[in-house]
């Protein structure tokens, strides 16, 4: 279907391109800043009452009309995400199997890689962000948390946990309980 203009002159002003870095793909999602539907899709309204996928319509901006029967598939699995290059046009059995090549049904990494595996809460996250603000080494916050030195960069920088805000000040606990676990790893390393 083809977008008329003035809706086309609507839509990105819709649009927060300054999203979470895709740890792959390794470029910011471009968030719909409008009406999401309960799936967290955008919603845009093209005129007379119609409301259309925003993803959808951002990659027919770009690229002309998605041909019948095919979808708007996510690269980087955000559904709010309206970024064009992070779509591609594919059947809902290529959204399936780029889901699963990227390992989408073990880290959902659009929700802050909240794996199974994940070495933090959402809450320790945003502490630590909160410290790294306040300009206390990654080293430190590093060895309290337990956790690598690269994993406080990657948050530091945003790969890792983008959509987690920092914690108030007067929340953040500085000298936090470390797991006893690794701590005794930490003790065996040195001897
Ligand atoms: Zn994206």
């Amino acid at each position: 279907m083809t977008i008329a203009r003035p809706a086309a002159e609507r839509f990105w002003p819709h649009v927060d391109k300054e999203g979470p870095v895709h740890p792959v793909l390794g470029t910011p999602c471009w968030l719909w800043a409008g009406h999401r539907d309960k799936r967290g899709y955008g919603q845009f309204n093209v005129g007379k009452r119609k409301l259309r996928l925003a993803h959808r319509v951002a990659w027919e901006l770009t690229n002309g009309p998605i041909p019948d029967g095919l979808f708007a598939c996510h690269h980087c699995d955000n559904p709010p995400c309206v970024r064009p290059d992070h779509l591609f046009p594919g059947t809902n059995g290529d959204n399936i199997n780029d889901a699963i090549r990227k390992g989408r049904y073990h880290s959902h990494w659009s929700k802050g890689m909240r794996s199974p595996n994940a070495q933090l809460t959402e809450t320790q996250v945003a502490s630590i962000k909160r410290r790294l603000l306040d300009g206390e080494m990654g080293i430190d916050i590093a060895a309290d948390a337990c956790v690598s030195k690269a994993l406080i960069s990657n948050i530091n920088t945003g790969r890792l946990w983008g959509d987690v805000a920092p914690a108030p000040a007067a929340y953040v606990n500085r000298e936090p309980e470390p797991d006893p676990a690794c701590l005794a790893e930490q003790e065996g390393d040195d001897a």
